[in-house]
Order: C-alpha cells, then structure tokens, then sequence
C-alpha cells in the first residue's frame, strides 16, 4: 500500500469508528471550502452518523444553490462536544476563526486535510497534498478509495469545489485527474451546464459595479508586468459590497497580456488591508512575496492582511511584487 492509501485507510477507520462528527473550513470561504464541507458531511450523514457542517460565515448566497446548502450554518455560540473535528482546506488552524473553533468544545481527535503547501500539518491525522488544485479533488479519492458514499448531491458539492479553485479547470495544477475527476462526478449526475451557470453567470448586479469601481482605479507598473487595484472602505460602503462579491475579480488584471503578477488591495473596517495576490509564472512566487508580509497560500494565488492606510500598503507591496518580479523574471 502507497503512503497515501496507508492514510486514506487511517482517516477512513477513524471516520467510520466514531459517531460526531464537526466539518469545518477556513473563513471567507471559496467555493473549495463550502462545497469540501457539504461532500464530506453529507457523506458521513450517508453513513448514519451525526454531523455538524459549520462556517464561520455561514453559507454565502451565491453558494446557496448548493446541493443540501441548508446543512452548512454559522456555529452555535454554545459549545458541543465532538468525537471528531476536520478541517478541510484551511492552511492555518486559527483561519477556522474563533466562533468555530469556540464551538468545538472538544474532540477527541483533529483531522487536518488541505492542499496548502504552506499547512504546517496542525492535528491529530494529517493528508496534505499540495500537487491536488482543490480539496475537493483529494476528498474525491479519499472518498472512493474508502468506499465512502458518494451521492448525487455530494458529486455536486465536489465539482463546484472543484471547478472553483481551478478557475474551471483553467490553472496549471489542473491535471489529467483531474479531468477524470470531473468526468466521475459527471457521471454521477452533475449537470455541467446548469451548475456553471450558477457558479459564474449569476452574480448580482453590485458585483459588476464593484468591478467598474476597482478598473477605475486599476494602475501598471514594472513595465506592464504588474498591475493592481484597490477597494476602499468608503467605496465598499457605497456600493453595499458583500466581502463574496471579491471572488475572482483579480482574473481580469491577470487575463491581461504582458501582467505576471496581479494584486488586489481591499481596506478592511479594522485598520487592516487586505490584499490578494496572483501570478501567471512558476518563477514568481506570489506567497513568498506575500510570506515577507505574514500571509501565504499557493505559488500562485496567496495572500496577506496588513496594517497600515490603502496607499502605505500598496506602496510596500508594490515595492516587493516589482523586486521579486525583476529578479525572477
Ligand atoms: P485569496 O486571494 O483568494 O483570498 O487567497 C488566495 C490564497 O492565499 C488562498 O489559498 C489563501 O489560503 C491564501 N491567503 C489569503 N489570505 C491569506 C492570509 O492572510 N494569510 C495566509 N497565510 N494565507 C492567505
Ligand atoms: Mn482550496
């Protein structure tokens, strides 16, 4: 047996030895997130045993199509006890945020799995791959090769997830499997067209308002190399954004010909901006760049939160994303 399936086989024991279970995720969730949370939790219902699938947030509206969506709720302000927590795509412990960490009480045993390769492999069992592009791809093998069910709602949940962390099977980690993966959940009923459109055309009209906001502000710099734009609190206010409105705007910078890295800054309510970071080359590692400033992620998609005004911290950003393009490039 190869190391993964060695601990597939220890997850899938524990799974099937204990009865409560918590599934959780990292806050501001991505499709990856929820739709990770709602496979695993419904597969464990299939199995008859009590689950609780909370986020911070709770479900966002535009997730709210979701098979069995309703399952997946903000966390009780009371404590519960748990035989079993698991977190799933979340690179950092404390990114589960602190009313859902509060709300497990206890558990007798923490199950990390992720795809970050910054995860520092926080719990009790551990399955990080940081070659899958989603969580959703490894709950996808963990599932099968355990013969846990898998529904039409929890094949669903896994493409969404899928489709969403690879930017639809566009980004370069998206490999032959993951095809095949696709292919699977196809099979198990996923209607492609249908959940597409409600993935990508559907979002409410503010978010289109939101983007002619930030291209209003959008700047080059390093030759065409970088480009940025930044949300203020004041113009966020005015528009009512909701913080999932922000999802994949950043592509439009990095669609453009000549950008290698693209940064989004947002100023937060709390003094903080934040600010998300995407690359178009291996040799521009965006989470180094952003790791100087205590963030991190993926080579290609990272991100940080920093203290300081909107222009201080594009400034400092600006500065190291032009350094470390020139040098890598
Ligand atoms: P996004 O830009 O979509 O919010 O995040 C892109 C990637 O960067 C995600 O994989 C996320 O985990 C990571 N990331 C975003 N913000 C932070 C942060 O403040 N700290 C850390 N460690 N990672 C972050
Ligand atoms: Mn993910």
């Amino acid at each position: 047996m190869n190391e993964r399936d060695a601990k597939f086989a220890e997850i899938g024991r524990a799974l099937r030895e204990h009865s409560k279970f918590a599934v959780l995720s990292h806050v501001r969730p991505d499709g990856d997130a929820l739709g990770s949370t709602l496979a695993l939790a419904l597969s464990l219902k299939e199995l008859g045993k009590e689950v609780r699938a909370w986020n911070e947030e709770g479900m966002l509206e535009k997730y709210n199509f979701l098979a069995r969506a309703e399952l997946l709720t903000q966390p009780p302000s009371a404590p519960e006890d748990f035989d079993v927590a698991i977190a799933l795509d979340t690179a950092v412990q404390n990114r589960l945020g602190t009313t859902a960490t509060a709300a497990v009480g206890s558990a007798k045993l923490w199950i990390n799995i992720d795809h970050h390769p910054s995860n520092p492999r926080y719990g009790d069992l551990v399955y990080i791959d940081p070659t899958a592009p989603a969580t959703g791809q490894i709950l996808f093998e963990f599932l099968t090769n355990q013969n846990f069910p898998v529904t039409p709602a929890i094949a669903e949940n896994l493409y969404a997830a899928i489709s969403t962390d690879t930017g639809s099977f566009q980004y370069p980690n998206t490999t032959v499997r993951t095809f095949e993966i696709a292919g699977e959940l196809v099979r198990c009923g996923v209607d492609v067209g249908r959940i597409s459109q409600l993935l990508y055309e559907n979002f409410p009209r503010r978010r289109i308002e939101l983007l002619r906001e930030l291209l209003g502000t959008m700047r080059f710099a390093c030759d065409g190399k970088l480009a940025w734009f930044s949300l203020s609190q004041a113009a966020a206010l005015a528009l009512g954004v909701l913080p999932e409105d922000n999802e994949g705007l950043i592509d439009h910078l990095r669609a453009t010909r000549g950008v290698i890295v693209a940064i989004f800054f947002e100023e937060l309510p709390d003094g903080k901006v934040r600010v998300s970071m995407r690359s178009k080359n291996e040799a521009v590692d965006v989470c180094a760049i952003c790791a100087q400033f205590g963030g991190g992620g993926h080579v290609l998609a990272a991100g940080a939160r920093l203290r300081g005004t909107l222009p201080d911290v594009e400034k400092r950003i600006v500065e190291q994303a032009c350094a470390a393009i020139e040098r890598n490039t």
